[in-house]
């Protein structure tokens, strides 16, 4: 399985790092080794000195598809969870600053937490999905999916154009302002509506 990520798919978050509003979803991978197994501790990576947490709704792929049409997109995922990407801002400034890939910032171990998954159909899509991120105990992210700049089913659409989409890939969907860093002591919980979702200890 992948996992691929879309960058900047909200307009206060582009702002914050200073990038400009996508005219098309810009996105990157993770391997699977990004997850982090299930009861595994979830430890500070000794690459950077500059984590930075930032919380996503994460698209479950439940069929094999390459040029999927927008129309059709929505019979390609059936579930939906929350995430982290995690993401080593220090190394991400320098790869953007040489104009480099920026795999060592964002696909290294364990930078992929993601939580169990819903349904979609027990979701009200049409109202546009809440989600936020809890830093002990205060609230830093709050997102709607209904704010993305570029749908679930766009997406979809955009990234299976290069990439065929195979059962299980997730699809992490971008993430709202509010980003910031962790340090070892730090409690992160992942909420979808008022669900707790992914409980994280930074060891
Ligand atoms: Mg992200």
């Amino acid at each position: 399985m992948k996992i691929i990520c879309i960058g900047r798919n909200y307009r206060e978050h582009a702002k914050e790092l200073n990038n400009p509003v996508p005219e098309v979803p810009v996105f990157f991978l993770k391997p699977e080794t990004a997850l982090l197994p299930k009861n595994h501790p979830f430890l500070y990576p000794e690459i950077t000195n500059d984590l930075h947490f930032e919380v996503e709704l994460v698209l479950r792929i439940c069929k094999l598809g390459k040029y999927i049409e927008k129309k059709y997109a929505v019979n390609y995922y059936d579930s939906l969870g929350i995430g982290i990407d995690f993401t080593a801002r220090d190394l991400q400034i320098q790869c953007k600053k040489q104009g480099l890939p920026w795999e060592i910032a964002k696909a290294f171990d364990h930078s992929a937490p993601v939580s169990n998954f819903i349904p979609i159909h027990q979701l009200n899509k049409e109202k546009g999905i809440n989600f936020r991120l809890e830093l002990n105990n205060q609230v830093v992210q709050i997102g709607n999916s209904s704010e993305m700049l570029f749908s679930f089913e766009e997406i979809i659409a955009y990234i299976s154009r290069f990439i065929t989409l195979k059962e299980g890939d997730l699809i992490f969907t971008g993430t709202p302002a509010g980003v910031g860093a962790v340090k070892i002591g730090d409690l992160l919980q992942a909420f979808i509506e008022n669900e707790s979702m992914l409980t994280l200890k930074v060891k």
